[in-house]
This record gives structure tokens, sequence and C-alpha cells, in this order.
């Protein structure tokens, strides 16, 4: 039996792991590697692997990263299962629909400036740029091809994948519908147990229930994406937050922007306002949500009830009831709509994407308010560098935005506390009681200053067989 890592080795992106046992492949999710976008394009346009010879996908959730090329392995010859929790096929559908949009574009940016290097005009960059048209990775019928191939699991439910394994889910406590994994695998006669983290989540999140602990097995596949780092806690984010919205009430005027991820944060930004307007904590403001794929990703969420914990099901039924924060609550669809918010004179918060300010409509909001001393602009997510939601929190100004250099008067308030990820503290506690059965464990989804100093904390607990693997490289299990 032998296991192969495709991605997300020293990395937090394309997350893809094969076990072949026999003459069976199966994988353990199926994510898009995201990065510059060159560069993207040129590490996803294929796989490692022949996509005819996998059987089966065991899908840990929705996010793009673990995802984003489920259509590409159907699009060259990919006819198995993929297995995943129902909320997991549901947001997969939105966000999987939003990325082949993305990745039509990205062709289509880099073969304009392909055409513009060739006749002379634009910065050469030697033969970086491909000499043909370049395609994009996918399109919409793939995904359409891809999400026939879902098959939904309850979590707890064994179902088999290929003959001599079977699997089921558990709850991850990360997104909805996230899971890790238990895999039991017979080979001559002889039973491995392999669990796979997934993304594991933190305890005491809004709306998810906590991550249900880990089992003990033969092989531990783990995230390690925060394995250096403590995350402030949860209270201090929401008290953060609601701070922000009473001095937008003392104001009376202006915007507070949080450019905010569409899938998790978005529904925990407003659960919170929600829990905070209903028990008193902040006075009624009006919340805007300005995405179309929040918009459709909250929906999923509203549509799944039978996953919250049970707070976040009281707090569902009394936004039902009570109209204090349901009439104050907002969705934009159309650009005009968007549009014409930046010229409403009335305080709101404005929760809009893309996370990082990089794209998206929240660069519109930012252009028009950053200069403007009643604006706020919360900072709720990890910045990578190079961002303009980086240059923001580090307090750069002026700031470029759609080519116009834009002096920064708004105030910004960086708020962590809101990471979906368990923090360092948060993986020991769900590993180290594995560690009598000293179980194999392969570090992923970690920078290596992340995965290295957690792979040694790991050993002084007990463990003694932990491997930071590169790609490719089969390792016999
Ligand atoms: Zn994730």
């Amino acid at each position: 039996m032998q296991l192969r890592f495709f991605g997300a080795t020293g990395g937090t992106t394309g997350s893809c792991h094969a076990l072949s046992f026999g003459d069976r492949t199966v994988l353990f999710d199926c994510g898009l590697y995201q990065g510059r976008r060159q560069e993207s394009y040129e590490r996803n346009a294929r796989f490692a692997f022949d996509p005819k010879s996998v059987d089966a996908v065991l899908q840990s959730h929705a996010h793009i990263d673990h995802s984003g090329k489920l259509p590409m392995l159907a699009r060259h010859g990919f006819r198995g299962a993929i297995h995943a929790t129902p909320a997991t096929r549901d947001l997969a559908r939105v966000l999987l629909y939003d990325c082949a949009k993305i990745l039509e574009s990205d062709a289509e940016h880099l073969n304009r400036r392909r055409a513009e290097e060739h006749a002379g005009r634009g910065p050469r960059r030697g033969d970086l740029l491909p000499q043909a048209d370049l395609e994009p990775l996918y399109v919409r019928e793939d995904v359409d091809t891809a999400l026939t191939r879902f098959r939904p699991h309850a979590y707890g439910e064994w179902f088999d994948v290929v003959p001599g394994l079977r699997a089921r889910f558990h709850d991850a406590g990360h997104i909805l519908g996230s899971a890790w994994v238990e895999a039991e695998a017979i080979e001559g006669g002889r039973t491995t147990r392999i669990v796979f983290t997934g993304d594991y989540g933190r305890r005491a999140q809004p709306i998810l229930r906590d991550p249900e602990p880990l089992v003990p097995c033969d092989v531990l596949i783990t995230e390690t994406t925060y394995g250096n780092r403590s995350h402030p806690s949860a209270q201090e984010g929401t008290e953060g937050l609601y701070e922000a919205v009473r001095r937008l009430a003392q104001r009376g005027r202006g915007r507070l922007l949080i450019p905010a991820f569409a899938v998790g944060r978005t529904q925990n930004l407003l659960y919170l306002l929600a829990r905070g307007v209903h028990a008193g904590a902040i006075p009624p403001v009006r919340v805007v949500v300005d995405s179309p794929l929040a918009t459709q990703a909250t929906q999923v969420v509203a549509d799944h009830p039978d996953l919250y914990d049970p707070e976040a099901l009281a707090e569902f039924r009394r936004y039902e009831a009570e109209p204090a924060f349901r009439t104050r609550l907002s969705f934009t669809s159309s650009v005009e709509e968007s549009k014409a918010l930046n010229r409403d004179p009335r305080p709101c918060v404005v929760i809009a994407a893309s996370g990082m300010c990089e794209t998206g409509r929240i660069l519109h909001h930012l252009a028009w308010h950053l200069e403007s001393t009643d604006t706020e602009i919360l900072i709720v997510g990890f910045q990578a560098e190079h961002t303009l939601g980086r240059r923001l929190q580090e307090g750069t100004s002026p700031v470029r935005i759609f080519g116009r250099a834009c002096e920064v008067r708004a105030r910004v308030t960086p708020m962590l506390g809101f990471s979906a990820h368990a923090d360092r503290e948060g993986l020991l506690e769900a590993l180290t009681p594995l560690a009598p059965g000293d179980p194999r464990v392969f570090l992923v989804h970690g920078e290596d200053d992340a995965r290295r100093p957690f792979e040694v904390e790991l050993r002084r607990r007990g463990f003694t067989r932990v491997e930071a693997p590169s790609d490719s490289r089969a390792w016999t299990i």
C-alpha cells in the first residue's frame, strides 16, 4: 500500500494525496494550487498522475484549495465517485462554478498579455509566457460533469469506496460540511486504519459544532497550517467587531468595510452581528453583503440548520422571529446596486470579497471610502504578502486602486481571532491522544516554518515516525 503527495507539501494550497493499493487509486482531496496567476496556471495545468487511473475521491471539504481541480479531473477522464458530505457538495457547486469563471478570465488575461508582448507593447518577460494561446483549465461544462460524480454521505455513515476500502466522515468543525476522514483498508488480510484531517477546525467557532476528536489509527495525514502559531481567542475577535460597530453608530455616518472570504467568514460575521443585535450588545445597524458568491454561500448555510451547534440553531430561530437584525440586512445582486450603495450617505456595514482586497467589489468600496475619516476597515483574515489587504494592514499610504493613488485616511483595524483552523495548541490537543499508538504521521498543508517546529513537538510528545513529505515520492505504508 502506498501514499503519494501531489500538493500542499510545504505550502497550504493544492491539497491532493493519493492512496494506492493493488491496482486501485483513491485521492484524498483534489485541490487547486493558488498563487500568482501565471505560476498557478503552470502548476495546475497538468496532473502528475493519470486521472483515468483514479477510482474515487474522498473529499474533505469544499474550499477551492482542496476541491478546485475536481472538474479538471473529470475533464481528463476520471469516471469514479467523489464522496463528500451533502453540505460539501452544495458548497462545492457554488464555489466550482465561480472558480471556472475566474479560470476563464485568468486564461484571457494571460493571452492578452502575451499578445501585447509579441506586438512589442507591454513589458517583455523573456520566454516566461507560453508560445500558444492558453485554454482555461476547465469550463462550466466540466463543473456540470464533476457535480454528477458526487456521492453524499452523512457524518458517521460507513461507505464502501472501492473493494477493500471503506470510509466515513467526521465533523471537522472548519466550514459547513467539512470532514476529517477515517478509512479502513484491507490488503492481504491486514487492516490499515488511515485518518486524514483535511482542514481541522477550532472549538467555539460561530455556527459550527466543535471538531470531533480523532480516532486511533496506523497512518495519520494531518494539516499543519498553524503548527507554529497561537490564535487570539474567538471572544477577542467578537468584541473587536462589536466595538467597531459601536464606533460606526456613534459617528452616525460613513462605512464599516469588512473584506471577507465568501464562504465561512462572511456567514460567521453575519451570525455574530445578529447575535450582538439580539442581545443588545450593539445597536441595530444596516448590514449589506455585497458579493454574489457570499450571497449564494450564505443560502447554502441557511439550508443546513441540521449542521449548526445548539446555540446557532437558537439564534437562527430568533433571526426568523425577530425583525431587529433581519430587516436591516440586505444582499446586493447587480453591479448597479453595488455602485448605488456608494452614493448612499447612510451609515452601514459592508461585507464584500475578496478577503485580501485583491479583486471583487471590495475594491470599489475602498476606492470610494478610503480617503474619508468616516470610514473604518476591519481586517478579519490572514493577508498574504503583496496584497492590498496586507499594505492596508501595515499602514501603507497612499495605496494604488484602479491605477489611482488613494490617501488612506480611514481607520484600519486588524482583528485576528476569526481563524477557522485549529492553532498549534488545538492541533496538539487533537493529536496527542494518538501518541500511545505511535502511528506513521505525514505532515501536510503547512509552510515549512510551521510544520518543522510542529514535527519537533510531535516527537517530543512520543510520536517516533513523523514525516514532512515532499511531492510525488511514494511512501510504503
Ligand atoms: Zn479549508
